[in-house]
């Protein structure tokens, strides 16, 4: 039977703030390797398969010899956009670029980690239109057309180990046409013989990449297929690239559509904001939330645990983004924070626990937040008795209003804790399934 394992997300968080995203390089694997292969995805912001096969690379793969640097984001604004490119294609900005660009940056940045002398080849994922095909069949398969296919550049380059690209690329294309779904889907190798006086092509990345003698590949799905099947094929064409550079990889999936949507759906779980002050779970999450606390005077800032994740400033609203879908959108509540304060005490079903701020407890039947001096409690959604603080107070699911939990299965609400109007932090209460769901009820208050 295969073991599905989900490999934890080991690179630094990544702090990213709303008006602007930076793409995020993951170095994986052995540490001082001198033989890296650079995977780039989402360099044209719609093109999903490419993206998402790389992120999948950056999550549910260990590479266990050799390294590998992933780009799964290098046009983010464009990503959460689902444009090609908001500021023009990115992928002609290579040759030449205007120092007030918007892209400016980007570019440098890619350009030093494709230059690092220690890359040894070079990938640019794409999803491509129709089918491309070594002879014309009909409109969406001839040669004309980019999806399914390995794209180089001209057939070799002064390379000590891998210069020989077309033959590479045909190797490839081999492995990639022995796992196919469909005989239809049938992968090719597209010479685009740039220096022949392609100018379109002179000014990409992989040109760019092969006139500094880095061998550089386009790998392409294709634009026909949901973007699981473009993952797939991808992923295909990313592993041969593997096995030829000698890198041994262990995969936390099995290699199928529907095991690749799955594994796409599950991985992106939380942002944080503030290091740790504000939890949000990614799964079920209501579409829109209100009362967000957001630093007065400042960007929202937060960490995520999928390179994907991103949370962008809309008109008055933040906007929670994975990949290109939206996901909430969250009200912000202008406050000053409060940071003299990590945890608090909470009894869980009558147990004693110290609550990190930032963290989410699973509650059975009730939960009790114990009183501390000079801090109140609040506990969105609950119906209270008093009008002050909300601890020293036995809550049970029913005495919260159902419309108020973070999740549309309205078992997760959230505690936060204040220090006269400033926010200090807050933790999550999952309820068990089995906890009431009556309508909510005055609650009783602690002796
Ligand atoms: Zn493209």
């Amino acid at each position: 039977m295969f073991l599905v394992k989900i490999f934890a997300f080991l690179a630094l968080p990544i702090f990213l703030f709303a008006s602007n995203l930076d793409f995020t390089l993951h170095k994986k694997g052995e540490d001082k390797n001198e033989s890296i292969l650079l995977v780039i995805g989402g360099i044209q912001g719609d093109e999903p398969g490419g993206f998402n096969a790389a992120s999948l690379l950056v999550t549910h793969y260990k590479i266990t010899k050799g390294s590998v640097w992933v780009v799964p984001n290098l046009n983010f604004n464009s990503i959460v956009e689902r444009s090609r490119g908001l500021f023009g294609d990115l992928n002609r900005k290579f040759a030449h670029i205007e120092k007030d660009d918007p892209e400016y940056s980007t570019i440098e940045r890619i350009k030093s980690a494709i230059l690092d002398e220690r890359v040894d080849m070079v990938l640019n994922l794409h999803d491509g239109s129709g089918f491309y095909r070594d002879s014309y069949i009909d409109e969406m398969r001839n040669p004309n057309r980019w999806g399914q296919s390995c794209i180089v550049d001209q057939e070799q380059i002064e390379h000590e180990k891998y210069g020989e690209l077309s033959k590479i690329a045909e190797d490839v294309k081999e492995h990639v046409n022995k796992n196919l779904l469909d005989s239809e889907h049938i992968f090719g190798v597209r010479n685009t013989r740039t220096s022949e006086g392609d100018e379109e092509m002179a000014k990409s990345l992989t040109y760019f990449a092969i006139q500094n003698n880095k061998p550089a590949f386009g790998i392409e799905g294709s634009k026909s297929f949901d973007t699981p099947f473009r993952t797939y094929y991808h992923l295909l064409a990313l592993e041969r690239y593997m096995q030829i550079m000698g890198i041994e990889y262990e995969r936390g999936f099995e290699m199928s559509p529907v095991a690749i949507k799955n594994a796409i759906e599950d991985s992106a779980q939380k942002v944080v904001l503030y290091d740790n002050k504000f939890l949000l779970p990614i799964k079920d999450v209501r579409n829109y939330l209100k009362f967000i606390p957001v630093k007065k005077d400042s960007d929202i800032e937060y960490t995520a645990d999928h390179p994907l994740l991103a949370i962008v400033k809309k008109d008055k609203d933040y906007r929670i983004y994975y990949g290109n879908k939206g996901v909430a959108s969250l009200s912000p509540e202008y406050l000053e924070y409060d940071d003299s304060l990590n945890t608090i005490d909470v009894n869980i079903d009558g147990s004693e626990k110290v609550v990190s701020f930032g963290s989410m407890i699973d509650v059975k039947s009730n939960f009790l937040v114990k009183s501390k001096k000079g801090y109140r409690v609040n506990i969105i959604g609950f119906l209270n008795p008093k009008k002050t603080s909300e601890a020293d107070i036995i809550v049970k699911k029913s005495n919260i209003m159902n419309s108020f939990s973070v999740d549309k299965k309205e078992r997760i609400y959230r505690v936060e804790i204040y220090k006269d109007d400033k926010f200090s932090g807050m933790f999550l209460v999952n309820f068990d399934e089995k906890a009431t769901t009556n309508s909510p009820q005055v609650a009783s208050i602690k002796e």
